[in-house]
């Protein structure tokens, strides 16, 4: 199966059914994509701040 990963865009044409990582290329960018979120939802409980944009 084809794999485009929503971290990184990486593109794998031929991903077994069962890879581990899916829908990521990788399980890094699985687990890169799970603390982003943690980090949005813990965000929301606080205005933003300028600086955590840099
Ligand atoms: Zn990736």
């Amino acid at each position: 199966m084809r794999i485009v990963c929503p971290t990184c865009r990486k593109v794998i044409e031929d991903a077994p059914d069962d890879f581990e990582a899916r829908p990521f290329c990788s399980m890094r960018c699985k687990l890169a994509d799970l603390s982003n979120w943690l980090n949005e939802a813990y965000k929301v409980s606080r205005p933003v701040d300028e600086t955590d944009l840099e």
